[in-house]
């Protein structure tokens, strides 16, 4: 985008089964705590398909899209000349950031989690205004509201390699700061598509002995151990497998990357006494486990839910792609690039192709 520019376009979206229309509109001059960035790649995320697809209801028209990258255009007054990390940033430099703003100032800000703010802003996630436009990552540009944490990109890590970052794999982050120091660990995961591998592979960077990934497709094994796992077990052989690696104990750690009920159930199960179950896949209401408490109690089990992260999970997952990024087949993961004209192209490929990530380079 030339910066003599003053229009720019957006793929608004208007309900399910509409396709998207490229709007051009004015390029806004960010505000106090803002910054206006051009935005080089977004992907598309499964929760931006289930938009897609109708089964999830977002306020509209709107501009999808969270998992962003871009250049700084523009700062605000006052908007922070640091990242989360510290580092300064200027304009022209590569970031990503927070999928959410949040206030630092409500109840729940104040109690350490950012992410359920009582005054959040959800890129991707709200109707689009007047001069508010641009809050989406499917646009040339996005103005970023002030509570925003921004966080420079490491040059080696690619725009289709650092976008998911502020989703799936700072939710990892999270994950792995919830399970606690994972060093010499047994951990088990619950769940093979992107969230689970990208869990696998932090896992075993941070120091995990064993890491055993379970899926119901046997095909996901290949992928599984490229990506970090020591093992792969089905459902059937997970409780087995981590007996057998862990003295009969269980796994220090589960983490639930899969949505279904029945791996909640298995999360609970392979973790040992004392240890921590991460519940992080489930983001749509309507499934139920039986629980016998007298398990819980005997066994004095940790059960950690788990939504989305706080921005130091952003700045774990940016350190975790610069230093091992390259150790991984995260380039496995993409899934075809589009540009913005061909955006309804880019939904249908991605939502034929589940557990990649689809790139929109605007
Ligand atoms: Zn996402
Ligand atoms: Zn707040």
């Amino acid at each position: 985008m030339r910066t003599e520019r003053t229009r720019a376009l957006a793929a608004v979206f208007s309900g399910h089964g509409e396709p998207f229309r490229l709007k051009e509109f004015p390029i806004p001059s960010p505000g106090a705590g803002e910054l206006l960035v051009e935005i080089t790649c977004s992907t598309i995320c499964g929760s931006d398909l289930h938009t897609w697809h109708g089964r999830r209801e977002e306020p509209t028209p709107c501009v999808l899209g969270h998992e962003i990258v871009g250049r700084i255009l523009a700062f605000g007054a006052g908007a922070p000349r640091i990242d989360l990390k510290g580092q300064p940033i200027h304009e022209g430099d590569r970031i990503t950031w927070t999928l959410a703003a949040s206030c630092g100032e409500c109840f729940f800000c104040r109690r350490g989690l950012p992410q359920k703010c009582e005054h959040l802003f959800k890129y991707g996630h709200s109707a689009i205004a007047p001069g508010r436009e641009f809050s989406g990552g499917f646009a040339e540009c996005c103005l970023l509201s002030a509570g925003t944490g921004v966080v420079r990109v490491p040059d080696p890590v690619s725009d289709t390699l650092a976008a998911p970052a502020n989703c799936a794999v700072a939710t990892v982050a999270a994950a792995c700061r919830l399970g606690g120091p994972l060093e010499g660990s047994s951990v088990a995961v619950l769940g093979a598509g992107v969230l689970g591998l990208t869990a696998c592979a932090m896992a075993r960077a941070l120091g995990a002995a064993e890491v055993v990934a379970c899926d119901l497709d046997p095909d996901r094994e290949a992928l599984a151990l490229d990506f970090g796992a020591s093992r792969f077990a089905t459902p059937d052989e997970l409780g087995d497998m981590a007996l057998d690696l862990t003295a009969g104990r269980g796994a220090d750690i589960s983490m639930e990357s899969s949505g279904a009920a029945e791996a909640v159930r298995g999360a609970l199960d392979v973790t040992r006494t004392g240890g921590t179950a991460i519940i992080a896949g489930t983001t749509t209401p309507g499934q139920s486990i039986s629980l016998d408490p007298n398990q819980l109690v005997r066994r004095m089990l940790n059960i950690r839910g788990l939504h989305n992260y706080a921005p130091t999970d952003l700045v774990s997952a940016m350190d975790f792609l610069g230093e091992h990024g390259e150790r991984f087949p995260f380039e496995q993961l993409g899934g075809g690039r589009f540009d913005l004209e061909r955006i309804d192209n880019a939904f249908r490929h991605s939502s034929e192709h589940p557990g990649l990530r689809t790139a929109i380079l605007p």
